[in-house]
Formats: C-alpha cells, sequence, structure tokens
C-alpha cells in the first residue's frame, strides 16, 4: 500500500533533511511524529477456515533474531529489510505462528499482466487533458524498471485479453479514498489471500505454500486532481513490490517500499527507483527457497527481551577497513558492525538499519575550508539538542572540530566532527547512541575515528590517491 497525507499538511524537507542520508530507528519516529498521521496497512485477513493461514505481516524485528537467521542463510546480500517481507501465519493448535517468506515461483515468470482503465472524464483538465494512455504507460515502465533494475526472476508480458492474465492492474479515474482519516491510499495490494498454505507443521523451518495476486489498484487522483503519469509510475513501483509478495513495509524512508508517501510532491523520479535495500531485499526473497521459516513468534505478543550487554573492554575493530575509492578514504569499523555506503560516504551501525543502537556516519562535502563549510552548514548539522562540548581536536594530525549535543526529550547523544583534508573535502563524521549507552560507545566511535585515513590528491607511486570528486 502506498498513502499519501490528505490535505498536504506535511511540508518538505523535514527533520534531517540536510544531513544527507541518515537512516534508522530515531529518525523514523521523529518523521512520523512531525506527520502526526496514522499508518495502518488495512489489508483483510483471509476469511474462515479450518486450516492453517496467513493472518498478517511482522509486527516488530529484533536485530537479534534477524543475526540468528543469518546464521542459518549467511550469504544473504546486506542491508535488507527482510523481516518486514515476511506473511504471518497462524496454525490452529500451535500457540505459535510463523513469519514466512511466501512468492511467486519461479517458474511463473513471466507474469502476464494485463491493464484496465483508467477513464478520466470526470478529472481532465479542461485545458491540458492527459490522455489516459499516458498513465497505462507509466504503470507499464514500473512494471520493466523492476525487470530491468532488480536482480531476480522478475519479468512481465501485457496481455489484452480478459482471463488470459496472472496479475490485472486497475487503473482507477477517481480519487484515491481515504480510509481511515488523514490516510489516503493511492494503491493498494490485496495480500490477505495471496499467500495459501497448504502445508504447515509447528517448529518447521519451512512451510508449503502458493501464491498468487490477482489484482492491484492504482489511483491517478487525489483531492487536488489527477496526479501526474510519473506520480502514478512511483505508486505503481510500490505496489508491484507488494505483488511480488512483500507482506509489510521498510521501516527506512529512503526505501521504495517505505510505507508512506508525506506529500504528492515526493512522488517524484528519483535518480533510481530502487534503494540498495530494497535490490537485496528482493534478490535474497526469491534466492530464498519459498515459504522459509523467518522465525517462530509467540501467538499472544512476544515478551520484552533482556537489553543487550553494552560494549566492554577495549574497543575492537573489523581488520579490513572500509575503502572508498570515489571519496578517497578507508576507515575501519567496530567489529562486526554493518557498513553501507551512502552517496557521500558511509554509515556504520551495531546492528541492521532498521535496528541499531549506535551508529558512526561519514559524510564528505565539497569545500575547500572548515571555516567555509561551518559558517554554512554547522547549524543544519545540530538537530536542537543542548550543547555539551565544543573542543578543537587533533584527528591523524589534523585540526578537527568536535561538537557533543544530548537531547533529553528523546534521549540521544550525538558527537559531530569536522575536519578538513586541505584539498577541497570537508569530512564531517556524525557519531550517535542514546543519552545512557554514548559512553559506553564512545571509546569505539573514538578509535573508529582514529583510523579514518584521507588519501592525498597527489599520492606516491603505489599508495592509493584520490581522483576528485565524481561528476
Ligand atoms: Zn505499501
Amino acid at each position: 500500500m502506498i498513502q499519501g497525507p490528505v490535505g498536504g499538511a506535511a511540508g518538505p524537507g523535514g527533520a534531517g533533511a540536510a544531513r544527507g542520508p541518515r537512516r534508522g530507528r530515531r529518525g523514523r519516529s521523529r518523521a512520523r511524529a512531525g506527520l502526526g498521521l496514522l499508518v495502518l496497512a488495512v489489508w483483510a485477513a483471509g476469511g474462515c477456515r479450518a486450516g492453517p493461514e496467513v493472518v498478517g505481516g511482522v509486527s516488530r524485528a529484533d536485530r537479534r533474531d534477524y543475526r540468528a537467521f543469518r546464521a542459518r542463510f549467511p550469504d544473504l546480500l546486506e542491508p535488507n529489510y527482510l523481516p518486514f517481507m515476511t506473511h504471518r501465519v497462524r496454525i490452529p493448535g500451535s500457540d505459535e505462528d510463523a513469519l514466512v517468506f511466501c512468492r511467486f515461483e519461479i517458474d511463473a515468470f513471466p507474469l502476464a499482466v494485463r491493464l484496465e482503465g483508467p477513464e478520466l472524464d470526470d478529472l481532465q483538465d479542461e485545458f491540458h487533458p492527459t490522455p489516459p494512455e499516458r498513465y497505462r504507460a507509466a504503470v507499464r515502465e514500473a512494471f520493466r524498471a523492476w525487470a530491468r533494475e532488480l536482480e531476480g526472476p522478475f519479468d512481465f508480458v501485457f496481455v489484452e485479453e480478459d482471463g488470459a492474465s496472472d496479475l490485472v492492474v486497475r487503473i482507477r479515474g477517481e480519487e484515491a479514498p481515504v480510509p481511515v482519516p488523514e490516510v489516503r491510499v493511492l494503491g493498494s495490494a490485496p495480500l490477505g489471500r495471496a499467500c495459501r498454505i497448504l502445508e504447515a507443521r509447528p517448529g518447521a523451518d519451512r512451510l508449503a505454500v502458493d501464491f498468487r495476486v490477482p489484482e492491484l489498484q492504482i489511483y491517478v487522483a487525489d483531492e487536488y486532481g489527477l496526479l501526474t503519469p510519473e506520480q502514478v509510475l512511483q505508486v505503481a513501483r510500490h505496489e508491484i513490490g507488494h505483488a511480488l509478495g512483500m507482506r509489510g513495509h521498510s521501516p527506512v524512508p529512503a526505501d521504495l517500499m517505505y510505507e508512506m508517501v508525506r506529500d504528492r510532491k515526493l512522488l517524484r523520479e528519483r535518480e533510481s527507483a530502487f534503494s540498495e535495500q530494497d535490490e537485496n531485499s528482493f534478490a535474497d526473497l526469491y534466492r530464498l527457497p519459498n515459504g522459509t521459516v523467518y522465525r517462530w513468534v509467540p501467538r499472544e505478543g512476544e515478551p520484552d527481551r533482556e537489553p543487550e550487554p553494552l560494549p566492554a573492554g577495549p574497543p575492537e575493530l573489523d581488520p579490513a577497513p572500509h575503502v572508498d575509492a570515489r571519496l578517497g578514504y578507508s576507515v575501519r569499523t567496530p567489529r562486526g558492525w554493518l557498513r553501507v555506503e551512502t552517496p557521500r560516504g558511509m554509515v556504520a551501525l551495531d546492528g541492521v538499519t532498521w535496528d541499531y543502537r549506535a551508529s558512526l556516519q561519514i559524510v564528505v562535502m565539497a569545500y575547500d575550508t572548515l571555516d567555509e563549510f561551518l559558517g554554512r552548514y554547522a547549524g543544519a548539522y545540530l538537530r536542537g539538542g543542548r550543547l555539551v562540548e565544543q573542543a578543537n581536536v587533533i584527528v591523524r594530525g589534523r585540526e578537527a572540530l568536535r561538537l557533543v549535543e544530548v537531547d533529553d526529550t528523546h534521549g540521544w547523544t550525538e558527537e559531530l566532527t569536522f575536519l578538513a583534508s586541505g584539498d577541497g573535502r570537508v569530512f564531517v563524521v556524525v557519531a550517535d547512541a542514546s543519552r545512557e549507552e554514548y559512553e559506553a560507545f564512545r571509546p569505539w566511535f573514538w578509535a573508529a575515528l582514529a583510523t579514518l585515513e584521507i588519501w592525498p590528491e597527489q599520492a606516491a607511486p603505489g599508495e592509493p590517491g584520490w581522483s576528485g570528486f565524481p561528476r
């Protein structure tokens, strides 16, 4: 499902907009709070049946369960949002539900897709009508993007005849419905009965499943009138992700499969429709055996978990550095942390993108001097907390500015280190953790920062060098 706000109340940008690719738990909850929207998945569950059936999706995901799953499947591509793709299966008589991956069989491709509509009579702009064919072309392009840009079996053919298709896309020439106050549903994939359970034993590693989604609905208008074909393309791309087996939503706002579109202006063409996390997750979904159980969960709510112990002892770093030839640096990160490359640098997390306690992010900007950069951007990097520390420090022989900010309301601490390379680059290192855990993580942040090696623009023969910002 993809949803837009009603009334266009959500402003552009929002928290963290100037900060680059910040991801994860806290950014998410802040974005939600700013919206004040209720977000619900409103798929109907299956009807009354005696056998096992799908009753929903994942209710919460934890990095520790994910690690246990990864131990079974060590070749998973990361980062991914696999837990959020699962269907929750209830077995009569069992006190545990299975979270199961359920998708088309590989030999179901190419899927035969038939487009229906739209009829736009009442919605057309008198002076600038949009031919309905442009919306059909946008939906076809959405399918082609999946086939072209994702690794996997995704392939589609378009058919005209009724009854000859695996999937019907109803392109509705009407204003998208508002089933819950303030939530407009621009598209929907009825997944309630999509995953049928053919055979299930409690505790099994895999269930026998059969998956099909007969139709998708795409609306081409909201209260302001017609969406553009480009906006409909983006709605369709998202709904196709559900039709391919994703039950829930990514918790990471940068992903195509994130559940909210805050503003119709955000329904725009992006450089790539799919994030690395979207690509990895769908590739993994179709590489895992169909019906694989992610985990078994208690039927009646899960007990709260013991907190994970905090890091102790001298910091340990991964022996292999993260090497970024685009931006000309390398850095070692705390041992076992997940590394994700971002457009302007990288982020390392002590968990996964959707569940972590501490993160260390590097952003590289094109600025000659620290003063010039700070004059323009220092404010943008501060998030409105209490500044508790400001110091000039030396990082590997370079002068740097360190700021530490605490937010007592939301309970986080963030440490910013700014340093200039002297050849047109400014490095911003952002370390954060909860206010209570920050002191425990701080030595790990500093140990990693001390390994930040900035390559010179003119390297000696045999040494790594930096060849300028990618253009
Ligand atoms: Zn959705």
